[in-house]
């Protein structure tokens, strides 16, 4: 089979794009492994909802239609939403049509798949940034009376044993998953490296608000100080929900979720802790303050002081003068350990020499180092708001514009 592009992967993402691509008239298939909106349908747990609100999912062609612009999706809800977006820009989807791998020929690239080759001009990978959960190499080490399990594979308490629980991790997922497992009443032991705290109202704004007018999330990939480091950064510790409760390590303690610091590593039964946590909450009360700073400055600048609520700052971080550097996973008292340590993309399909040492993929804001070939949806891939449904439409947007000119020969293949 002949067409000018291959999309993989029937998220947002590549639904945006193939709407961009039908805008401009360019032949076009998206072939996903699952079913559209795969990921949220097969890779989540049951009680999430976006930590972004409703109205900030603004697609090409497409946007939040309801009477709760302010309210976060569910996830039935989300996967409406992207199922629907596929109808209406009519994406040419073949489902359940995994690609097993992706090589360059003379005139453009051959994509396999188990339901047979496409040849194309140009590939769009939009396969996701989150196909596989991170998992820290001390895993290993965790004693086997002890239950293990990711993100992706956790789906509710009723499913853990009755007993303590580690989580590792305390951005979004990890500190929205202690949160429900402790309420479940297994006592919460969350171990915490960097993070990035913020608030989820401000000033009587949710702070994705603020972030979006004062044009943080539109930041470009080429004014970013370190690309390198800005596209690892972990997600900001938000979650969202009807009381739009913020979710932070206060709150956490609230409730009973014991902190402790980075796990480092695990010798025997012995867990081991970094002894950074104060100092990696300060840090994170610190750039929340600047954030803070920058939003203020805006709104006055813009005239919203009279608007909004006057500006004002949260209570520190609070962190026990000492907290313990170990934990016996032999006692018993930890049943289960949860990774909430990250995610990671899978390209291990892509047989061509664009990935870096780390195996990610070398590009220049979405434009692979292979001839007409384009990435999407990766953290700060063009801009801060890359990874999320709200950026995919300037990405794709712009992507796009690339593509045809390639498509014309207006860019050189070299
Ligand atoms: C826990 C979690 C919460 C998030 N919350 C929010 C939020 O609140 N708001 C927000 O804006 N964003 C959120 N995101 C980020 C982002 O929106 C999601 O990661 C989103 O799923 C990314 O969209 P995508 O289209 O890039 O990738 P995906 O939705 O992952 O779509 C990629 C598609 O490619 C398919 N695919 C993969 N490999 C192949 C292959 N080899 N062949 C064929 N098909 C393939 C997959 O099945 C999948 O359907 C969240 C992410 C996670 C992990």
């Amino acid at each position: 089979m002949r067409t000018s592009v291959v999309v993989i992967g029937a998220g947002h993402a590549g639904l945006a794009m193939s709407r961009c691509l039908a805008d401009r008239s360019i032949d076009h298939v998206v072939l996903e492994r699952g079913q559209v909106a795969n990921s949220w349908k097969t890779e989540r747990w049951d009680s999430l909802r976006l930590l972004t609100p409703n109205w900030q999912s603004r697609l090409p062609g497409y946007g939040y239609q309801g009477d709760d612009p302010d309210g976060f999706r569910t996830m039935p809800e989300t996967i409406d939403f992207i199922e629907r977006y596929a109808e209406v820009v009519s994406a040419p989807v073949e489902t359940d049509t995994a690609v097993t791998s992706v090589r360059s020929i003379d005139d453009g690239y051959e994509v396999a798949t188990n339901r047979g080759e496409w040849r194309c001009r140009t590939v769009v990978i939009a396969t996701g940034a989150c196909n596989i959960a991170n998992v820290p190499a001390v895993a290993e080490a965790v004693p086997t009376s002890i239950t293990t399990l990711t993100p992706m594979q956790y789906r509710n308490p009723n499913q853990l044993e009755p007993g303590g629980v580690l989580v590792v991790g305390a951005s979004a997922t990890g500190t929205q998953i202690a949160a429900e497992i402790h309420r479940s009443g297994r006592p919460v032991t969350l171990a915490v490296g960097e993070h990035i705290r913020v608030p989820r109202v401000y000033r009587s704004k949710d702070i994705k608000w603020w972030m979006d007018v004062a044009g943080v999330l539109d930041e470009h990939y080429t004014e970013a100080d370190d690309i390198v480091r800005a596209r690892s950064v972990p997600s900001l510790q938000l979650a969202g929900s009807d009381d739009r409760r913020t979710v932070d390590l206060n709150s956490l303690t609230n409730i009973g979720v014991k902190l402790i610091g980075r796990l480092v590593g695990i010798n025997g039964c012995k867990a081991q802790f970094s002894g950074s946590l104060l100092n990696q909450c300060t840090l994170s009360d610190l750039k929340m303050i600047r954030l803070l700073n920058t939003i203020d400055e805006w709104a006055t600048e813009n005239g919203l002081d009279s608007e909004t609520d006057p500006p004002h700052r949260f209570e520190s971080t609070r962190v026990e003068a000492s907290t313990p550097l170990d934990m016996d996973l032999g006692r018993g008292e930890i049943r289960t350990i949860v990774w909430a340590t990250g995610f990671r993309p899978d390209h291990s399909w892509l047989d061509l020499p664009v990935l870096d040492r780390k195996g990610r993929i070398r590009h220049d804001g979405g434009v692979v180092e292979a001839p007409g070939m384009y990435l999407m949806g990766m953290p700060f891939l063009r801009r801060r708001k890359s990874s999320l449904i709200d950026g995919a439409g300037d990405d794709a947007r712009d992507l796009s514009t690339h593509l045809a000119s390639y498509l014309d020969g207006e860019i050189s293949p070299t």
